[in-house]
Order: structure tokens, then sequence, then C-alpha cells
């Protein structure tokens, strides 16, 4: 069976986690921990980097420290992963969900002014597969009502708006090291600062709601619950894995955007017989090659498309179900019908890319979609 995702191994992590037991510091500001940090903030210009045990935990503190109270509205869009809701609907917020676009994943736009009322907090933008949202529209709908963006960039390592990395345009940023992600440490994330005036709250939040950072650094003699907080740090241990991952992030991209545009070149024959929709980048975006999928042209095209490759020990999957419609809050949701996000629900298909995955067996997974299509007829527009 070739696996939809294996975790990439940079062959490092071995020795860090020696090298960090031998320390004898497993936790905290001087450990692996900070080292991680640094070469995030050099490498993408971050402001503020602090690394957490998720991008769950990310988004839980950003929800925090943007002082989400019961009853504010927080717009995002319904075609994401749950914990991009659950960490606002956590401090009572209202979600009110945006649909997709009609030609990306990511929330249109264009549909978010009409949602905003004199109870919208934050905007959530989500970077569908690394693929920046459109801030030039963000950023002047935030100015205009005062309100906060915070990105969830769990998809968006090394991936850019224009010439700035995602995840410095907002005012929170929240990444993911998850082991289905591009570099990993099992399980792990970060939370970026870059409002100032936010720092100092993000310190007690990550620290079990205490002063102890200031504490560290000598500024108070003894550390006390200031706020509400998390327990959100990985161990050292995690960090030193993450390390050896980060070292070798430019050759993991490398050869992820190899297998990308290979998928791209070899199905765009189906593309021109209008039997699939390849993704499309936009221009003010890069592609980090986090996800290569497409979409199919009904559910059942799709379902049977996936059950066709797994008899042939392909295992490619499908993505989220929209949130607008889940048992939780399909009661709660205002009721419009959020139709883009309901068909990347059902048509949207998502093959095998991992750092290991060989051209014979991208090769063999292509020979196979084809296969599947050259069966079924052919819609041209
Ligand atoms: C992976 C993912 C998350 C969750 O990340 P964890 O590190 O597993 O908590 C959140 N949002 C999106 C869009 C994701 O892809």
């Amino acid at each position: 069976m070739i696996p939809f995702n294996k975790p990439y191994y940079s062959g490092n992590e071995k020795r860090y986690i020696v090298k960090a037991m031998e320390t004898k510091i497993l936790t905290g500001d001087m450990s692996m921990i900070r080292d991680c940090e640094s070469f995030l903030e050099k490498k993408y210009r971050f402001p503020k980097v602090f690394l957490t045990n998720s991008c769950t935990m990310a988004l839980e503190m950003s929800a925090l420290i943007a002082d989400i109270q019961p009853g504010d509205e927080v717009i995002m869009p319904s075609y994401t992963y749950v914990s991009t809701a659950n960490a606002f609907a956590l401090r009572g917020a209202k979600i009110v969900f945006v649909d997709s676009k009609n030609d990306h994943p990511n929330m249109d736009e264009g549909q978010i002014e009409k949602l905003i009322t004199p109870n919208t907090k934050a905007i959530v933008a989500v970077h569908y597969a690394g693929v920046s949202c459109d801030f030039s529209i963000l950023r002047s709908l935030a100015k205009k009502y005062n309100l906060l963006i915070i990105e969830d960039a769990a998809q968006g390592i090394n991936s850019f708006y224009n010439e700035l990395s995602i995840g410095t345009i907002g005012d929170i940023a929240c990444f993911s090291f998850h082991e289905t992600k591009n570099i990993h440490c099992g399980e792990g994330g970060f939370i970026v600062l870059n409002n100032p005036r936010l720092i100092t709250k993000a310190e007690t939040v990550r620290n079990k709601g205490t002063n102890r950072s200031a504490f560290v650094r000598g500024e108070v003699a003894k550390y006390e619950w200031v706020g509400l907080g998390f327990s959100s740090m990985p161990s050292a241990i995690a960090a030193a894995f993450l390390y050896a991952q980060l070292e070798q992030i430019e050759k993991v991209q490398k050869r992820r955007l190899n297998l990308w545009n290979t998928y791209y070149k070899k199905l765009k024959v189906l593309q021109e017989k209008g039997q699939i929709r390849l993704p499309s980048i936009p221009e003010y975006a890069s592609n980090n090659a986090h996800i290569f999928y497409f979409v199919c042209n009904s559910a059942n095209e799709r379902n049977d498309l996936i059950r066709f490759l797994k008899t042939n020990a392909i295992q490619a999957v499908f993505h989220y179900q929209s949130l607008h419609a889940s048992p939780f809050y399909k009661l709660k949701h205002d009721g419009r019908s959020l139709d883009n996000a309901d068909r990347y629900s059902a048509c949207l298909v998502r093959l095998p890319l991992f750092f290991e995955l060989t051209k014979t067996e991208q090769d063999y997974i292509c020979e196979k979609v084809i296969e599947f299509y050259s069966n079924l007829p052919i819609l041209v527009d």
C-alpha cells in the first residue's frame, strides 16, 4: 500500500535528542525550545515566536490573547479543521462561517464585509494547502472595522504572501508541527505575535497564567498568578527533534515541490478534458506543496476514485467536512447555504505526498488516476 502520508525524518533527530538530554535542561527558555524559536524568527522574520505543543493550542491561546468574550463574533471559513472554530467556541464566541471561493478552498474574502456586525472581533484566515489568503482585502477590512486578524497557518510553513512569510501579516498566527505537516515533531506547533501590544499577554497565557517569564529574566522577585493561561510548551525533547527538521526545511520543500509539480503536469490532461479541476495558486501566493489535491465533478465520482485507488494499493483521502453542517454547529449556524464549502467536502481528493515518495510510486499513482478517468465520460464546456 502507498500510504497517504509518511512522517519525514531528517536523520539527526536522535543525535539532537541525546544532546538535549545531556544538557539536563528539558523545559523552558534556555533549552532547545528557544533555539527553534530563534531559528523561525530569523528565517521568516517573525517578530516573536513561542513554540507550543500543537497548533490547536496556539489557536486556543490566540482566542485568549485576543480577549474573545461570550457573544463576540468571529468570522472564519467553514471549510477548515475543527480546531480553528473550537478554539473560539471555547471562549463563548459565535462562529460566523464564510463560504470558500469558487476556484479555491480558501474563504471568499469578498463575502466577509456583509457579515461584519458591531459584535465582530476577529477574522480567522486559514491558508488552505499553505496557499495564502488575500491579505489586501483582509487588512483593509480589519482597519475599517477595527478587527484582529488571526492566521490559522497550520499548513503554511515556508509559504509567502508576495514576499512576506505567511504568519507575519495578521496580529497573531498559529502554525502546526503535527506529523502530517511538511516538517514536524510528532505533535507540536508555534504561535507568532506580530502585534507588540500582545506579547506580554501571550507570555502569561503560555505560562499557565503566571508572570514566570518576567521572573526568569529577573524583572520580578517572585512569580504569581496574573491572568488566565495554558500549559502550552513542548518539552525540549520534542524541540530537539524539531530542530533536526528545521535545519532541513529547504531540502524537504524542494522535494515536495518537485512531487507537486509532477502531479500537476501529469494530471493536466484530465483538466483539459473537463474531468477534474486542479489547484489554482493566486499570483500573490507561493506554493509550499503541503497538499496535492484536485476537485472531482461529483461526490460519487470522488468516492469511486478513492475506492478504485484503494483496490490498487493507493491511499487517497478526502478532507474537511464543512463545519457549518457539523453535528455540533449546524443548529447554531444562521442557515446560509455555503455551496462551495459543501462542494469541496463532497468532491475534493488528496493524493499521497511525502518526502520519501519515489518517482516509480508517483508514476504508478498518476497512471491509476488516469486509468480511472479513461473509463468515464469526457466533459468539455
Ligand atoms: C493541522 C491543522 C490544525 C491542527 O494542528 P495541530 O498541530 O494538529 O493541533 C489546525 N488547523 C488546520 C488548518 C490544520 O491543517
